[in-house]
């Protein structure tokens, strides 16, 4: 029997690169006041449509690109952050771009 081997590791706990590939891409879109209310006033940018980001990373991300990263809100993250998947059209954007700075 063969197995499928991956071709490539979307370990997102070692990668990291959709959270710091563009300060317009952790934007707010169809969260409620609510699910706002719960993230962190000192991660949100100061035009409250988005998440803060410094040179493109958002403020929320731990860690150190390529090794070892986390979402420090997490359980409140904003919706585009939900639904980008490993292995997709962002995800693989992200991941090439951050491939020309970083070793994944
Ligand atoms: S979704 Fe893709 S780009 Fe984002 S952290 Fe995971 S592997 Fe990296
Ligand atoms: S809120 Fe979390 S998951 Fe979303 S871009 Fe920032 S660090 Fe990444």
């Amino acid at each position: 029997m063969t197995l499928a081997v991956p071709t490539e590791d979307f370990d997102c706990q070692s990668c990291g690169a959709c959270c710091s590939y563009s300060e317009d891409w952790p934007r707010f879109s169809l969260e409620t006041d609510e699910e706002l209310d719960r993230i962190p006033a000192e991660y949100v940018s100061a035009d409250l449509g988005g998440m803060r980001c410094e040179d493109n990373r958002c403020s929320a991300l731990d860690g150190k690109l390529g090794v070892h990263v986390g979402c420090k809100i997490y359980a409140v993250r904003p919706i585009v952050c939900r639904t980008c998947m490993p292995g997709d059209d962002e995800c693989l954007m992200a991941r090439h771009k951050l491939s020309q700075k970083v070793l994944l």
